[in-house]
């Protein structure tokens, strides 16, 4: 990873975001309060407009920039969420570039801040279902020596699998959680934008 690759990162989540903002407010439509899709397009379109006119240092840079606009912009849970996973991401890498290894600590401490701030568990059908085995699939890679296409690939796998094993849950945290038993059957909003996030790692370090 370096600051062009964080940089394309971003903004390809923010293409995907855009792309699927209708899917994701559809999928909010059904739990939840039909504004998952806006609120993230919002969100990084901000993003794109502050890295625009920036001159990142370091990795973390390019990231930190991400999640605080990200938490100034968006409303709604998902924006402070997000917000802390990319900025405790970014405080992980203060250099130019970052090896697959310092990633994967970054990306753990990026879980570790989004449990610390939501207190979802795993099985709460949030965007931890998602973000919890794509971690764990890139740490797998990473402990192996694997390269860091490979790994992002594998986080992407396991966080779209994580994101369809959420359909059969009951909702413990969120809006989605006031509906009880309502809420089994449908996909969460929030883990399929977080298998977004992981794609486009994925198809940008491809
Ligand atoms: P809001 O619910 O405020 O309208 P969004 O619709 O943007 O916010 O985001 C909803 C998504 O946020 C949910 O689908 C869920 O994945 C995620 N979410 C909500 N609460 C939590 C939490 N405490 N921990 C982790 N993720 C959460
Ligand atoms: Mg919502
Ligand atoms: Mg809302």
């Amino acid at each position: 990873m370096d600051i062009s690759l964080a940089r394309s990162w971003v903004q390809a989540v923010a293409a995907a975001v855009d792309e699927q903002k209708d899917q994701l407010t559809q999928l909010d439509s059904a739990i939840g309060d039909a504004d998952h899709g806006a609120n993230m397009h919002r969100g990084f379109s901000a993003v794109l407009d502050v890295l625009d006119g920036q001159e990142p240092a370091t990795v973390g840079d390019v990231l930190v920039k991400t999640g605080s606009t990200l938490v100034s912009k968006v409303g709604g849970a998902s924006g402070p969420l997000y917000g802390s996973v990319f900025r405790a991401i970014g405080k992980k890498l203060d250099e130019p570039t970052a090896g697959t290894r310092e990633f994967a600590d970054a990306l753990a401490a990026g879980l570790e801040n989004l449990q610390r701030l939501g207190a979802a568990a795993p099985g709460d059908k949030t965007m931890v279902d998602a973000y919890g085995p794509a971690l764990e699939a890139f740490l797998r890679i990473a402990d192996a020596d694997g390269g860091f296409a490979e790994a992002a690939a594998a986080a992407a796998d396991a966080a779209e699998e994580g994101m369809r094993a959420t359909t059969p849950l009951q909702a413990r945290k969120g809006r989605a959680s006031y509906l009880g038993t309502r809420s089994v059957g449908h996909q969460d909003p929030g883990a399929t934008s977080t298998a977004l996030v992981f794609r486009a790692l994925a198809d940008t370090a491809a």
